[in-house]
């Protein structure tokens, strides 16, 4: 009996999932640079095109090194389809234009990432869409903003840069009662530690320029949900707006998905010291990670995630100290990013969120004295010293 790749347990499925081999029996997968394909007849394009033949077109549409990208990341997600994108933007925009008409209205969470607060706030209702932003924590506050014409939920889970837990289930027990659709930014949780699909969400996205990737090198992004959701809300989008990953990054992102498990493993590993180092310190006032038990949702942590993650977010105060704390960093760079090897550290006040108006900020506890940590893959024991030296300096 032929092995069924479903069957298969995560770590195989990231190695293997998806592999696709030319007539060649290369053991790496091939990197198809090439923009078209050729027909040997006629009569074959016309097949190709009419969807009565399978196979590639134009790498806006898709592409063999693509494919077996998103091939990959639907075993690992557990998706039946999964389509890349150029980044976690064009994934997060795509995926909620593809659900939304003028008229129509998105509730979202009001802790989210800056550029996808963006497309909330300021994007979508420049084409009639009407947005409602609420305390994502709280399953009533979805509830009470639901109008007529809701469509969609977004929802980022846990969220930037606090780190907020939302109830995916009770959440989408809402969007299923009113005919929405929610769609889950699973960044912070990674593939591994949560699986949206499976507490009810309808659409998972990614920003695979994080641990996907994992290594700081490419931009890149994934929608993956229910075949008929992405043949009927994405496909046409997909084709005709142009957001196309490109075969290059999708080669890296392949060789990223193949150690992913084992780096977010130790990078939760060294995120559960360093947070612990950092709550034991005198100049903290706060520390918020998922991994542990002084979490604010630590209870819907442990119903619906398997690890902590990597981010860890603390509060030195005010700028002054914050400030003081990044430049007395030697290892840790200062830096936006996350998921990267390299461990890096972030003021949100200052630069994630500057574009977020000041009381929208307070509004979600980000106060001036926040830093937002991206843990890495050093030695935990040099990263610990870093944190605590920089912190005395604080
Ligand atoms: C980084 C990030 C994005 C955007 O991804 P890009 O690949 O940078 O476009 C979206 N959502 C979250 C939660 C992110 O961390």
């Amino acid at each position: 009996m032929a092995e069924d790749p479903k069957d298969w347990q995560l770590e195989t499925r990231l190695v293997r999932g998806g592999m696709a081999r030319t007539e060649y029996g290369e053991i790496s997968e091939a990197l198809f640079l090439t923009q078209s394909f050729a027909y040997e007849s006629a009569a074959a394009a016309n097949a190709r095109f009419a969807g009565a033949a399978p196979g590639f077109i134009y790498q806006r549409f898709g592409n063999p090194t693509t494919q077996m990208f998103e091939d990959r990341l639907a075993l690992l997600e557990g998706a039946e389809a999964c389509r890349a994108t150029s980044s976690g933007m064009s994934a997060v925009q795509v995926a909620l234009s593809g659900l939304v008409r003028a008229g129509d209205h998105i509730v979202a969470g009001r802790a989210l990432f800056g550029s996808c607060r963006w497309i909330v706030a300021e994007w979508l209702p420049r084409f009639g869409v009407e947005t409602t932003f609420v305390d994502a924590v709280e399953p009533s506050e979805w509830r009470n903003a639901v109008r007529p014409n809701t469509k969609a939920f977004l929802v980022e889970s846990p969220a930037n840069p606090l780190l907020e837990v939302t109830p995916i289930g009770a959440v989408a027990d809402i969007a299923k009662e009113i005919g929405a659709k929610l769609v889950v930014d699973n960044v912070f949780a990674t593939p591994i530690y949560q699986k949206p699909l499976a507490l009810g969400a309808d659409v998972v996205v990614y920003s695979a320029t994080k641990h996907i990737d994992g290594q700081g090198r490419v931009l890149g992004g994934a929608i993956l949900a229910g075949a008929k959701l992405i043949d009927e809300a994405y496909r046409d989008i997909l084709r005709h707006t142009g957001p196309a990953l490109s075969p290059f990054n999708s080669w890296v992102l392949l060789k990223g998905l193949e150690t992913l498990e084992l780096r977010v493993r130790r990078q939760t590993e060294n995120a559960a010291r360093v947070a612990d180092a950092i709550a034991a310190h005198s100049k903290v006032r706060k520390v918020v990670y998922c991994g542990r038990p002084d979490h604010p949702q630590a209870g819907i942590v442990a119903n619906q995630m398997s690890g902590g993650g990597n981010v860890v977010a603390f509060d030195l105060g005010d700028q002054a100290a914050a400030w003081r704390f990044l430049d007395a960093l030697q290892i840790v760079d200062i830096s936006n990013n996350l998921g990267d090897a390299k461990s890096m550290a972030t003021h949100p006040w200052t630069t994630t969120h500057r574009s977020m108006p000041e009381a929208d900020r307070l509004e979600i506890g980000l106060t001036d004295g926040w830093v937002r940590m991206s843990v890495g893959l050093e030695a935990a024991q040099d990263l610990t010293r870093d944190v605590e030296r920089a912190l005395d300096a604080a």
